[in-house]
């Protein structure tokens, strides 16, 4: 059997039809930036999140990029974030000209650990009492937003972090790139801070044929405020009160994921029926002493955006897979505080110690909504295979 970590091909057989007429429609019509395609995905994307504002952007990297600078974040300010995450987090933050600021992971969801927020912010920051500005003492920059990340499509502790952010006054920024669809009580992924940003490359739970993002707010004058920098700071055209950005979803994109927007809830429920299938298996199969399952959280709701387990001698696991034809992938092999690009930071290998053993143990297997439960019994009877030699 060969099993891809991700089978975009069974989807788009399922769906060809409306997405090579939607694309049709586009050609047909020559219009390739902002048009109605664009603007009915931001009113949708806006529907299915519960949220009154979406903006349409280039990239999931973009969206986080705008939102950080409609928060009129730069040089002198810092960030608070997390490393074990995807690098376009920290980097957006360096892109605008500030910097990275890591708190450690929560061991059992990987998201953004709120008691070491509180302990950050308390221990390592200054408030100053006349600019009424937080300063982090070591660095001396100024605090200016925390940036959580729904981590494989389960949100973060939200109330955690939004309780910290109102105690100092920080706003949030959300990436939810993993996470369209992900539930946190009854609030959607990215509807809970200053702002949400998504991706849409093509293998996030709702990918475009190319790059492509997204920025939800509930605040009218921050969407204004995105619009404006996404063309340049123009209004009306060629009257620049700012200097934006040329950061756009092409038309094209915007109608292929419409007609995709249609299938999310579904293919999400599929994924999240297929991680479900793989706890009965690996459990019925003895194999939880060896592999750790993903730990969800009571009232959110995971859209395993990634189906990722901890597991003992991870990278012998990995070829072991491989040779039977599993395609698995390590996200994230090493975290961002030990990137060669973050040295100027100044962390040590052992400050973040979950993240730093988070990127030892983890592997995503397959979970694709088209991945039928016989190619789940595979995956699972060769992982028990894999550990009976071992022992
Ligand atoms: C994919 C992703 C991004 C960046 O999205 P792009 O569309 O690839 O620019 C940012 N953060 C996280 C956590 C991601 O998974």
């Amino acid at each position: 059997m060969d099993i891809p970590l991700l089978d975009l091909q069974a989807q788009y057989v399922a769906i060809r039809e409306k997405v090579r007429a939607a694309v049709d429609e586009v050609l047909e019509s020559q219009r390739f930036i902002l048009g109605t395609h664009v603007a009915a995905l931001e009113l949708e994307v806006a529907k299915f999140c519960g949220v009154p504002h979406a903006v349409a952007v280039a990239s999931g990297t973009d969206a986080l990029l705008l939102a950080l600078k409609a928060l009129d974040v730069g040089p002198g300010d810092s960030v608070v974030t997390v490393p074990f995450t995807f690098f376009a987090t920290a980097g957006a933050i360096v892109n605008v000209g500030a910097r990275p600021l890591f708190v450690d992971i929560d061991d059992n969801t990987f998201n953004m650990d709120p008691e070491r927020l509180a302990q950050f912010l308390a221990r390592d920051c200054t408030s100053n009492l006349t600019t009424h500005k937080l300063v982090h003492s070591e660095s001396n920059t100024t605090i200016k937003a925390i940036l959580p990340v729904h981590l494989y499509g389960q949100c973060a502790d939200m109330d955690g972090i939004l309780q910290n952010a109102q105690r100092y006054r920080l706003p949030v920024v959300e990436d939810a790139c993993q996470a369209i669809g992900a539930t946190y009580g009854d609030r959607c992924a990215g509807t809970m801070g200053a702002f949400g940003c998504f991706s849409f490359f093509p293998s996030k739970n709702l990918g475009g044929a190319g790059d492509g993002g997204m920025i939800v707010t509930s605040s009218g004058e921050l969407a204004a405020h995105v619009r404006l920098l996404h063309t340049h700071g123009a209004k009306p055209k060629y009257y620049h009160s700012i200097v934006g950005f040329n950061s756009r979803l092409d038309e094209i994109q915007a109608a292929i994921l419409r007609v995709k927007l249609g299938y999310l809830a579904e293919w999400n429920r599929a994924r999240r029926h297929n991680a479900e299938s793989y706890e009965e298996e690996l459990r019925s199969a003895g194999l939880l002493n060896c592999v750790r399952t993903p730990a969800t959280v009571a009232g959110r709701t995971h859209i395993f955006h990634q189906y990722v387990v901890r597991c003992q001698k991870r990278d012998e696991l990995q070829v072991f897979l491989k040779s039977k034809g599993i395609g698995t992938e390590i996200y994230y092999p090493l975290s961002l505080h030990e990137q060669e690009c973050f040295r100027y930071l100044g962390y040590g290998p052992g400050d973040m110690p979950c993240s730093r053993a988070a990127a030892q143990e983890v592997l995503a297997l397959p979970v694709y909504p088209e991945l039928t439960r016989d190619r789940i019994s595979y995956v699972v009877s060769a992982i028990t295979e894999f550990y009976r030699q071992q022992s």
